[in-house]
């Protein structure tokens, strides 16, 4: 395993979850995570992969583990690019108690806009891709690494579709979330143990829904690189 840095973007203090309510917020009105109820059913939606979703660093974030990477995905006739993915554990929209962590895909369009999918993660068999990030992991330090995430998307499904923000600061608001409803994705209790040693739980707590409407919709991948 090679060190190609140190870590970097520290310039924020290192986030409390003990003390969300001070985070700075200039937003309020549609923030996330949400409770995930009184979906409303919505037209089928069509994803496609044009450019796999390739991991080349692993971060110690801190409170989370961040991989790096390059992808593009067209989301409802919209296309993004693939940026970053990181873990919370435990999880942050997925009020069902099974879950135990979620995994969140974060997108950018051409003109900034953010779109993020996330994937529940539950307690079943181990996850080899996920082994190979607790095997590249070194506390405070960038490590190389290459994955593929694409294959954790499931071809087709539903998700639960909303306009929420970052759950981390600055809370940006504007971001499409795209949460993927489905059970396929597990870590063994193992692996969720040897993620726990590392990091303590950097849930965001559910915020108020307000009037934003949770539409629950059909997708499929149309399209996988
Ligand atoms: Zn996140």
């Amino acid at each position: 395993m090679k060190t190609i840095d140190t870590l970097e973007g520290l310039a924020m203090p290192e986030l409390d979850y003990q003390h969300q309510n001070i985070w700075p917020n200039d937003f309020g009105q549609q923030q996330s995570p949400i409770a995930l109820t009184d979906a409303i059913p919505a037209d089928a939606i069509e994803l496609a992969i044009t450019q796999p979703w390739r991991i080349n660093q692993e971060i110690d974030d801190a409170t989370c583990i961040r991989l790096n990477g390059i992808g593009q995905t067209i989301i409802d006739a919209q296309p993004f690019q693939f940026q970053q993915a990181h873990f919370h554990a435990p999880a942050e929209h997925f009020v069902n108690s099974d879950v135990v962590a979620e995994l969140h895909l974060v997108h950018q369009s051409a003109v900034g806009g953010l779109a993020v999918i996330g994937l529940p993660i539950y307690l079943g068999k181990a996850n080899a891709t996920f082994q190979s990030v607790l095997n590249h992991f070194e506390r405070r330090h960038t490590t190389a690494i290459e994955l593929e995430l694409t294959t954790l998307l499931p071809s087709h499904g539903y998700l639960y579709h909303y306009i929420g923000s970052l759950t981390t600061p600055p809370l940006t608001e504007g971001v499409q979330w795209y949460l993927i409803d489905d059970k396929k994705l597990t870590v063994s209790p193992q692996q969720l143990a040897a993620y726990q040693a590392s990091f303590v739980p950097n849930n965001r707590e559910i915020q108020v829904r307000n009037h934003r409407r949770l539409l629950y919709q059909a997708f499929q991948i149309k399209e996988r690189r």
